[in-house]
């Protein structure tokens, strides 16, 4: 393949990329994204693997299949629940990989020692694979690398400094992320002493770390240091960040990741790479941004793990009072003699698997004609549009899913609302308690309406581990169970 076939399938690669990116913004056209990202994909590995300055294909390929069959298994196996758990970990590779890239880079441009060995090992390479080609290529790099002098290599220093500061940050961040959203550590916020003042230090002495390395011309030393403290900065920052935070997390270190990625295409000169890491980088920041502004949250204070969140909040696990609760025939009972229902659905959802019965109900009621809609908060779940998916799989019709917006002011005028699963995003202490660890997050009002009813296994608090004072209100009942079974019995006594 000539070198301007390649730059033109990366080019093509690059407009898959970016219909991907536009399929994905709605539920009807995302299944297209998806295939439009495949496409995308398959083009830029096939133009990499056919360039001809690409050596050891052999290489690249077995470690594509091993991926492969790593990456195929995961995805066959994985349950929807634990896929934000899937995206954090792979998250923390694209972190890993600028790493290793730029401590690569580091080595290439070594004038001496470094590069004899690399020399050395470019000849190894040749007489073992008998391949002319990767050794020339080897060769060239070497030479290109020991030609930039000056401004060039000042930059690349830059390049390989930044590429391995905000990969060690995203890969050790990321680790946490998922080690909390598998409730492998508690996902409530670290609270170190001075935590602001040791974010600010790890930034300062990094950036002096980097001075000296760009004035030694590329020295070994403060490149490990900044790493070390990197991946403690990386970890510290997630840590320092309460459960009900984590959406704006995800999204953050999912924009981490494509900035490494774009770290890693400067060091490599590589185009596409740049082009991809920054479509990630930004679209990640642009979701984070939004999932900030619907959580009411500041996005400077979350990047810089909960900067200006001090309140000394308590942890609000306790109860508060006395529940009622109901069986399956009484909430059916309730359902028909109601003219408007709102389902609310959660994680729970989820979990039970509940978003079939859930269809059923739907349809069953509006048969009746009873006005049913669906309330969506934009954190409900572990994953931006999760109960829309779930929704979506079980063909809940598109125009009665509202988002928490359109439907706040509706459930003041609705004669029940069915809690299912849900926790964190239906709780009023978001707005009554301002020392509540979720103070100031805008919540479904599902209180509002005549009669709620609550569909949960426990009295137990959501992710945020903070209690729920709606299942505690005179208008509110507790139905106890699976979420999927107790939809079921409700379907059954319909
Ligand atoms: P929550 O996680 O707050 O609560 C889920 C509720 O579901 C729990 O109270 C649990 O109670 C109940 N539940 C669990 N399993 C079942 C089951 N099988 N049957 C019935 N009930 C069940 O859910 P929300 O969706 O309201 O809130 C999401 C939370 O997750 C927010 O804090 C959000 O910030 C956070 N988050 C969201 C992400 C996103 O991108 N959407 C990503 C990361 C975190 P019990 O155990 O008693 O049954």
């Amino acid at each position: 393949m000539s070198q301007g076939l390649v730059t033109a399938s990366y080019i093509v690669a690059a407009v898959f990329f970016i219909l991907s990116l536009a399929g994905l913004s709605k539920q009807e056209t995302a299944k297209n994204g998806n295939l439009f990202g495949i496409i995308g994909m398959a083009i830029a590995l096939a133009a990499t693997i056919l360039n001809p300055a690409t050596s050891g294909v052999e290489w690249i390929i077995l470690a594509m299949v091993i991926g492969g069959a790593i990456g195929i298994r995961l995805a066959l196996k994985v349950e929807m629940t634990e896929m934000p758990e899937l995206v954090a970990i792979l998250h923390s590779f694209v972190g890993l990989a600028a790493v290793l890239v730029g401590f690569n880079s580091f080595i290439d441009i070594q004038p001496h020692e470094v590069s004899e060995v690399v020399l050395v090992l470019g000849q190894d390479l040749h007489t073992t694979l008998e391949s002319a080609k990767a050794a020339f290529v080897e060769a060239s790099q070497v030479q290109q690398a020991e030609h930039l002098t000056g401004a060039m290599l000042n930059i690349h220093l830059v390049e390989v400094f930044l590429g391995v500061f905000i990969g060690a940050v995203t890969f050790t961040g990321s680790i946490v992320a998922f080690a909390k959203l598998r409730g492998l550590i508690s996902s409530k916020a670290l609270m170190l002493p001075h935590r602001h003042k040791l974010n600010l230090l790890a930034v300062v002495v990094s950036f002096i770390l980097m001075v000296m390395f760009v004035q030694a011309g590329g020295a070994v030393t403060p490149l490990i240091l900044m790493t070390l403290i990197a991946f403690a900065f990386g970890w510290h920052l997630v840590a320092s960040i309460g459960g009900a935070d984590m959406p704006v997390v995800v999204s953050m270190l999912n924009s981490y990741s494509g900035w490494a990625a774009a770290a890693a295409g400067f060091m490599l000169s590589n185009d596409l790479l740049i082009v991809v890491g920054a479509l990630v980088g930004s679209s990640g920041a642009i979701l984070s941004y939004i999932m900030c502004k619907a959580m009411n949250r500041s996005f400077i204070s979350v990047i810089a793990g909960g900067f200006g969140n001090d309140s000394t909040a308590a942890s609000g696990d306790e109860t508060v009072g006395e529940y009622r609760e109901t069986s399956a025939e009484d909430v059916a009972d309730m359902l028909k003699a109601s003219e408007s229902v709102i389902i609310t659905p959660g994680y729970g959802m989820a979990v039970a698997q509940a978003q079939y019965p859930v269809a059923e109900i739907t349809k069953k009621l509006r048969a009746l004609g009873i006005k049913v809609r669906f309330g969506i908060h934009p954190v409900a779940g572990r994953l931006p549009g999760h109960m829309n998916v779930l929704l979506a799989e079980a063909k809940v019709p598109y125009d009665i899913v509202l988002e928490m917006d359109e439907i706040n002011e509706d459930f003041s005028d609705t004669d029940t609302v069915l809690v299912i699963g849900a926790n964190d995003t239906v709780n009023p202490a978001a707005m009554e308690d301002p020392n509540s660890p979720i103070a100031g997050m805008p919540v479904l009002e599902v209180w509002k309406a005549q009669n709620v009813i609550g569909f949960k296994r426990s009295m137990n608090t959501g992710y945020a581990g903070v209690q729920n004072p709606l299942f505690f209100k005179d208008n509110t009942q507790m139905l106890f169970g699976d979420a999927k079974d107790s939809v079921e019995a409700i379907l059954k006594a319909l």
